[in-house]
């Protein structure tokens, strides 16, 4: 599966805000968006967007967020276009209900991309079939258990400290015991951070 491979501080250094794209680590000292909160490169000057420009950073920050690669993240974009309703919301809700979001959201991996190699390591059953395609798209109902496995590992281990004082979002029910998720409702639009780049991101693809 096509990975984007570059390197995640960078990512956020040049969108030019945190993207907590590394767990823990982003809430520490040691995130270099701290230190060098300017773009990566010896010879970045302050530039001047233009509009494009702007544009594209927006869909950049809302793509590498979520680590959804170009192809795969158009695709989205049609379909929240061809849904009916809000199509911010509805690219929102296509985000959102991604099986890696999913595991991402409820703190058993650090990052989305934890939570990629969680799932890709089949240590995730969707309604008692297990499943390893992180793009996997989960709907109000459905039940996503852990492996009896995954609580053995190292990653689990590092994460059960952790768990207890997790924020998970009111669509998802979580059983920290069991291990267990039930989506309960649709994501909620309004606490989403990145809101009003959803609609620069329709208009880019919409030019
Ligand atoms: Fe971004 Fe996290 Fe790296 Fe900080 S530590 S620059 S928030 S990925």
């Amino acid at each position: 599966m096509a990975r984007n491979l570059s390197p995640k501080c960078k990512i956020c250094r040049r969108a030019g805000e945190k993207l907590f794209l590394k767990g823990d680590r982003c809430l520490t000292s040691k995130c270099p968006m701290l230190r060098k909160p300017y773009p990566p490169g010896i010879h970045q000057r302050p530039r001047k967007l233009t509009e494009y420009g702007k544009q594209l950073m927006e869909k950049q920050k809302v793509k590498q967020t979520y680590g959804v690669l170009e192809k795969q993240f158009r695709k989205y974009v049609k379909m929240a276009i061809a849904k009916k309703g809000d199509n911010r919301e509805n690219l929102f809700r296509i985000l959102e209900e991604r099986l890696d979001n999913v595991i991402f959201q409820s703190g058993l991996a650090a990052s989305r991309n934890m939570a990629r190699q969680i799932i890709k390591h089949q240590y995730v059953l969707v309604n008692g079939r297990r499943v390893d395609i992180p793009s996997f798209m989960v709907k109000k109902g459905d039940q996503i258990k852990m492996a009896d496995k995954f609580k053995k590992t190292a990653l689990f281990g590092q994460r059960k400290p952790a768990l207890k004082n997790k924020k998970v979002p009111g669509w998802l029910d979580f059983d920290i015991e069991k291990l267990e998720i039930k989506i309960v409702d649709w994501p909620l639009f309004e606490e989403f951070n990145l809101l009003e780049s959803l609609g620069t991101v329709i208009d880019f693809y919409s030019r």
